[in-house]
């Protein structure tokens, strides 16, 4: 018989207010060699989860356990090839939403392992770290800083990273003049950076709340999504899961600048106007997934600022409802689920 495990699992995609996700128990995963049995403290909530859990991305397996933003402790492992110091019986480890890559495809040897072929997702492909155990690849997990506690580290290992990746699509360089639109989890995170880089940071985002967030955070300019930033922008990254916020970040960017979109899944992107809009070398940039040496980068440049996400935990029990506050945007910062 095999040990059983409280876990959350998605019984079959729809709105969440209609709670798609089941509470109860289920197997305990087995690692297989290269993987390692970690017990999850904590995990956060990302909005690519409530566009799996929605249905917006295809399910590709039934019953599947989301959360890619793990904070975990290795119980059990492999120790052959593969295996590190860091991967002793003990280790804290992050893990995050690449969990694998096949590592041969021409995007893997081209060192863009964010685009591979062939790639494994924490929590979409293969189970995640909605549940009190998960079993992931032990060459994608990352050591956490000391600095850090559990809760305050799960938001930086999707949210965090993913948007420290778009600043560097971006371009970002010290001292720029950057646009952020939309100001939630991950954007809460790259201002941080962005202050460190003595960057000047403009928030465009909706909901009173944020703003004041934005301006508490150091931002010299915050207003709603339909104002626009009193300076020409150097870069932008957008945030929200929308085309018009796009567009509306395209129009504040200076001649040969950049957009970079910070979103998984957008409603659409609407006409807009070619001669004013994007000649000019402006460019217009997805980020699409991760690197491990992001990952890497960016929790160094984390426990060196001392980054602090705000963050509110949720029980494993109230996964459901941890989604219906990241979609109505009812909290600041990040959602996390606490074993
Ligand atoms: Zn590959
Ligand atoms: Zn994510």
């Amino acid at each position: 018989m095999a040990e059983l495990m409280k876990a959350a699992t998605l019984t079959f995609p729809r709105e969440v207010r209609k709670r798609p996700l089941r509470i109860g128990e289920v197997a305990r995963p087995e690692p297989k060699p290269g993987q390692v049995l970690l017990r999850v403290r904590v995990c956060g909530v990302c909005r690519t989860d409530l566009h799996i859990v929605e249905g917006d991305l295809p399910p590709l397996r039934p019953g599947i356990i989301p959360g890619h933003q793990i904070v975990g402790e290795v119980v059990a492992g492999t120790t052959g090839a593969g295996a590190t110091e860091e991967l002793a019986v003990g280790a804290r480890v992050g893990v995050s939403w690449m969990g694998g890559t096949d590592g041969t495809c021409r995007y893997c040897h081209l060192g863009l392992e964010n685009l591979c072929d062939a790639p494994t997702f924490t929590g979409y492909t293969v189970d995640g770290g909605y549940a009190e155990y998960a079993v992931v690849r032990s060459d994608f997990t990352f050591p956490l800083p000391n600095e850090l506690d559990d809760l305050h580290s799960a938001p930086l290992l999707c949210a965090g990273i993913i948007g420290f990746r778009s600043l560097r699509v971006a371009g970002v360089k010290q001292g720029d003049r950057v646009g952020l639109f939309g100001f939630g989890a991950s954007a809460h995170l790259a201002i941080a950076v962005l202050r460190s880089w003595n960057c000047e940071v403009y928030v465009s985002t909706r909901g009173a709340s944020h703003r004041q967030l934005a301006a508490s955070l150091g931002a010299v300019w915050v207003g709603s999504e339909t104002d626009k930033p009193p300076a020409e922008l150097d870069c932008a990254v957008t945030f929200a899961p929308s085309g018009d916020v796009v567009v509306a970040a395209l129009a504040s960017l200076r001649k040969g600048g950049v957009v970079a979109i910070n979103a998984i899944h957008l409603d659409r992107i609407p006409q807009f106007d070619y001669d004013r809009l994007l000649w000019g070398e402006r460019q217009l940039r997805s980020v699409t997934n991760m690197t491990r040496t992001d990952a890497r980068d960016f929790l160094k440049i984390a426990s060196e600022i001392g980054l602090q996400p705000k963050v509110t935990p949720f029980p494993l029990d109230q996964a459901n409802e941890a989604l219906i506050a990241v979609k109505e945007d009812s909290i600041d910062g990040a959602a996390v689920i606490v074993m």
